[in-house]
């Protein structure tokens, strides 16, 4: 079996994010880059997939500008077998994306295809939903646990109520929770051995697919600042304040 896995390079979660002053975005240049964290629970899942000897092969695809290869360099370095790069200098939104991974799935023929839940950049969470609408492939997202069998996957998600368990005929699209696993860091030695594994190129426009973006992004704004917490004395206060200042009771 072959699994296709979605890499997206993002802002890394750690970085403090900087709104640019005249609202047309957030700043990233000198802006420390990394894969979005659930794309990691879905490379870690892939190489464990393949380290069971259920999976052949796993292949990497991130669709970005020319340093989103890092991302897939990333994915070979843990143990991905090839990645796949679909250059575009221009911001692409989710239907576009999975225009592209439709395309780059024709082409693989994988049995699953593996994204992360949501891009902590933009919160989307629309991709994996898409391309599996447009390939007609069965879908199991927000996944924190899979089962492989023979022609079908028995998927655990975290849901309002608590865990659901779906069970998905193959091939299917599968998102990826954070508490699907724990991704490992990949060692100095793979790392090397990534930078000789073959990460395949091509353009996004010459897929011959429509990705003009339908959503114009009007602004961008900082939170309002919250105000500072109070401490209360007893419970008699907490319940008035409840009641006559904030009016939740
Ligand atoms: P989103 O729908 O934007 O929240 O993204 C959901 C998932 O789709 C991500 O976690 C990635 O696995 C995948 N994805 C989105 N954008 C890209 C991209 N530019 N390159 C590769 N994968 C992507």
């Amino acid at each position: 079996m072959k699994i296709l896995v979605a890499v997206k390079r993002v802002i890394d979660y750690n970085v403090q994010i900087r709104v640019k002053e005249d609202g047309s975005g957030v700043h990233t240049d000198n802006v420390k880059m990394s894969t979005n964290p659930p794309d990691d629970n879905a490379v870690e899942e892939s190489i464990k997939l393949k380290e069971s000897g259920k999976v052949k092969e796993v292949v990497a695809v991130t669709i970005g500008e020319e340093k989103a290869q890092e991302t897939v360099r990333k994915a070979l370095a843990v143990g991905a077998d090839k990645g796949i790069h679909v250059k575009s200098d221009n911001y692409i939104e989710p239907l576009g994306i999975a225009k592209i991974l439709k395309k780059v799935v024709e082409k693989e023929k994988p049995d699953m295809v593996f994204l992360g839940k949501q891009a902590i950049d933009d919160d989307c969470n629309q991709t994996g939903q898409m391309l599996a609408a447009m390939l007609n492939w069965p879908q199991a997202t927000f996944s924190s646990k899979v089962n492989l069998k023979d022609k079908s996957m028995e998927i655990v998600r975290e849901i309002d109520e608590g865990l659901e368990t779906v069970e998905v005929n193959l091939p299917a699209v599968v998102t990826c929770d954070l508490r699907l696993n724990e991704p490992r860091y990949a060692s100095l030695p793979n790392i090397m051995k990534a930078k000789k594994k073959p990460i395949e190129q091509m353009a996004a426009k010459d897929l011959g697919v429509d990705i003009t973006n339908r959503v114009q992004q009007l602004k961008v704004e900082e939170p309002p600042k919250r105000k500072a917490g109070i401490k209360v004395a007893n419970v008699a206060e907490l319940v008035s304040k409840l009641k006559n200042e904030a009016k939740v009771i």
